[in-house]
């Protein structure tokens, strides 16, 4: 049995990369006061194919609660049946939706954490980072480390970038890594896969600590099934095996990263 469907009407639609054929798709639900949800979460999206099958694709929540309204962040994917459907969208047009769902949630009691996220994988990360840190109310991280580590192949798609780094300049304790794999020679930032920055993170966080500074090896143990930082990690498969390879290595527990997979 089908859900209950939700008609969203998109109000503001910004093209994030010609290139990479990104889109940032603001919706509002008509009618209705609130939209219920935690950030990370996402929303099925349905509708019809030619043959009349219906088809439902998930899409993060690239924003923070705020009334009635919520955003999406997609690009296209090439013969892809509703990337491309939703990314043709104009404003005024209305597509039908599940409730919120989804487990790729900020853990509670809030730890440090790493935000490691690959394309539009930075989806649920902004809906994060925009819950913990809001330009207009409270700052909700508990002074907590917060470091995001984003990776993308040139710096024309590194989606929020401004967003981010305005965050970062108004809380010490939000840490905003861009990382390129294909960077131009003018680049000043991080090169490199994110996987690789991780242990940057755990050294630059050990010398913060009140305590000596653990080595990065044993900057997270686990005691009595609770931790002090975690990881959430979001995109493509291979992107996120290696970032678990790597944190397993440096001897993390499974428990301590959470991962929302695209496919
Ligand atoms: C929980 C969850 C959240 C997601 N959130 C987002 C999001 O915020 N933004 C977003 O852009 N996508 C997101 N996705 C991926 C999204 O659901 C679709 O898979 C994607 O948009 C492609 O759908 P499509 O109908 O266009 O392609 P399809 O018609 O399903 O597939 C067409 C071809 O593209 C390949 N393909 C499918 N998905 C991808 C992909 N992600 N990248 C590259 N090739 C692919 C298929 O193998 C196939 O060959 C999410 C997926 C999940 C499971």
């Amino acid at each position: 049995m089908t859900p209950d469907l939700l008609t969203a009407r998109l109000v503001r639609k910004q093209c994030l990369s010609t290139s990479a054929q990104c889109f940032h798709l603001d919706f509002v639900l008509d009618g209705r006061e609130d939209f219920v949800f935690t950030p990370g979460q996402f929303v099925s999206v349905v509708a019809q194919d030619a043959g009349a099958k219906q088809q439902m694709r998930a899409y993060s929540i690239a924003s923070a609660p705020r009334g009635n309204r919520f955003a999406l962040c997609l690009n296209r994917v090439e013969d892809g049946f509703f990337s491309n459907r939703l990314a043709d969208m104009q404003p005024g047009d209305t597509m039908r939706i599940q409730k919120p769902l989804g487990y790729f949630t900020l853990r509670e009691p809030l730890t440090d954490s790493i935000l490691i996220a690959t394309g539009t994988g930075i989806a649920p990360m902004r809906g994060f980072v925009q819950w913990l840190f809001p330009s207009d109310g409270p700052d909700r991280s508990a002074g907590h480390g917060i470091w995001l580590i984003y990776g993308t192949r040139h710096a024309t798609e590194l989606y929020y970038r401004d967003e981010f780094e305005a965050a970062a300049a108004r809380h010490a304790n939000f840490h905003y890594l861009p990382t390129l794999s294909r960077a131009a020679a003018e680049w000043s930032g991080l090169r490199g896969y994110v996987q690789e920055h991780v242990v940057r993170v755990l050294a630059e966080r050990g010398a913060g600590l009140q305590q000596p500074a653990p080595a990065p090896e044993q900057a997270t143990p686990a005691a009595g099934g609770s931790f002090d930082i975690q990881a959430y990690v979001c995109g493509l498969s291979p992107m996120i095996n290696a970032v678990r390879e790597r944190l397993k290595e440096l001897g993390w527990n499974r428990k301590q990263i959470i991962t929302e997979r695209y496919d």
